[in-house]
């Protein structure tokens, strides 16, 4: 089980109180427009917690479940301020498990304060849960690396800096490394943003190589081996996924207590209707029960373990506070009615963005696929 840390309290407490003040008031807009929140990007950096879940060198606490309990206040009130963090903590997670020490000090500390911003890509038309399925290629001639390929729903590309890229380094399927690309390489075209069901506040996009050159030491970890490296970092912050969605049903859960409260039918507040009371109460133990998981996996993570066991709990955590999510997201329309339609309420973009977490990072199909071959093969 797990145990609240005091720093994780603390943290709680104060992403809890901007997240109502300063970040709740923006949220709808941003779904709306589609717009990059700009205005919450700066304020997640004066903030300083970019670096919650990273080492004490780059000003941060070391620990992953500070970095869920952040992710998931934010999300209760707006999934796009807290894909911020995440969008910011997968290439920093990259770079952390697959660079050099000369690529960590060049990158990290300035990733860790906001002043640079990356986006992450591996994602390709052909290609998605099939991660060793993609055909972006890496050659090496005398004047660096050559990349070449196309990627598509790059999330942050539009206003990153750099991009952590995947492309293939040999011919056989696992020959695969990441590339720090610049965004202003010659030879990389970003394409215009989707038109997204959810999670519209940061941009995807496409992304089209060609023959993009990078210096020697562009590559992450040794050729053929950092893809294995990184994908295992991933496994680290997967419960952070997880957070993402246990905030979405948090809210979806608040708002749909305020409907009920407010709301009369047969001149009876929709309060006293048992089928709705039951509604909450298991929408409750739904979240309850994945937030336990979430944190669970986060302090095995801090705790140091590894391997199959926490990329078991993590699977489980990610899978099942989604699932959730997607669950208490339709419940709570359902509670608010023709309201729980109508783009006047917030409540349908919960709806939408909870679709959202069922697919990314790998989808709950892969998540299960994980969870069973454990089962079965063993943790040995
Ligand atoms: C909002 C958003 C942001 C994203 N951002 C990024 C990003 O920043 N970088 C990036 O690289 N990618 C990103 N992606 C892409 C995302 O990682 C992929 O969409 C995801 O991995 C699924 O791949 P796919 O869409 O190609 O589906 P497919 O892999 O084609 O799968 C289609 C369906 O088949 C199922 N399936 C596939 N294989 C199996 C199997 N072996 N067993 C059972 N079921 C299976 C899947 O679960 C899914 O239901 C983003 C996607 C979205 C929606």
């Amino acid at each position: 089980m797990y145990e609240m840390s005091p720093e994780a309290i603390e943290v709680q407490n104060l992403i809890r109180r901007v997240a109502v003040e300063r970040v709740s008031q923006r949220a709808a807009e941003i779904d709306k427009t589609g717009e990059y929140p700009q205005d919450m990007f700066d304020l997640l950096r004066e903030l300083g917690i970019f670096t919650l879940p990273f080492p004490e060198e780059y000003g941060g606490q070391n620990s992953l479940l500070a970095g869920c309990v952040a992710t998931e206040e934010l999300g209760r009130v707006c999934y796009n301020t807290g894909y911020l963090l995440v969008v910011q903590w997968t290439p920093f997670g990259a770079i952390m498990a697959a660079g050099t020490k000369a690529q960590r000090d060049k990158y990290l500390p300035r990733l860790a304060s906001g002043s640079l911003r990356a986006a992450f890509s591996i994602t390709e038309p052909q290609s998605g849960s099939d991660v060793a399925g993609i055909k972006t290629t890496a050659r090496m001639s005398n004047d660096g690396w050559h990349l070449s390929g196309a990627k598509i729903w790059c999330t942050n590309a539009l206003v990153s800096d750099f991009i952590v890229l995947a492309a293939k380094t040999g011919e056989a399927r696992g020959d695969i490394n990441f590339f720090i690309v610049p965004t202003g390489a010659e030879g990389l075209q970003i394409g215009p943003k989707e038109d997204k069901l959810g999670a519209r506040g940061v941009p995807s996009s496409p992304l089209f190589l060609d023959d993009v050159v990078l210096p020697a030491d562009a590559i992450l970890g040794e050729p053929g081996k950092g893809f294995k490296q990184v994908m295992s970092a991933l496994a680290l912050s997967r419960p952070i996924i997880g957070a993402r969605a246990v905030g979405l049903a948090q809210g979806a859960l608040d708002l749909a207590i305020n409907f009920m409260r407010e709301r009369q039918a047969f001149n009876q507040p929709l309060t006293d209707f048992q089928g709705l009371r039951w509604m909450l109460a298991d929408m409750e133990m739904q979240i309850e029960a994945a937030r336990g998981l979430v944190y669970k996996a986060a302090q095995m993570t801090d705790a140091g373990v590894r391997g199959k066991e926490l990329a078991h709990s993590a699977a489980i955590a990610k899978a099942y506070a989604s699932d959730i999510a997607m669950k208490v997201a339709t419940d709570a329309v359902q509670i608010f009615g023709a309201s729980g339609i109508s783009n006047d309420f917030p409540i349908n973009r919960y709806f939408r963005d909870a679709k959202v977490v069922q697919i990314i990072e790998g989808s709950n199909q892969i998540q299960r696929n994980i969870i069973a071959k454990n089962l079965i093969d063993g943790f040995d």
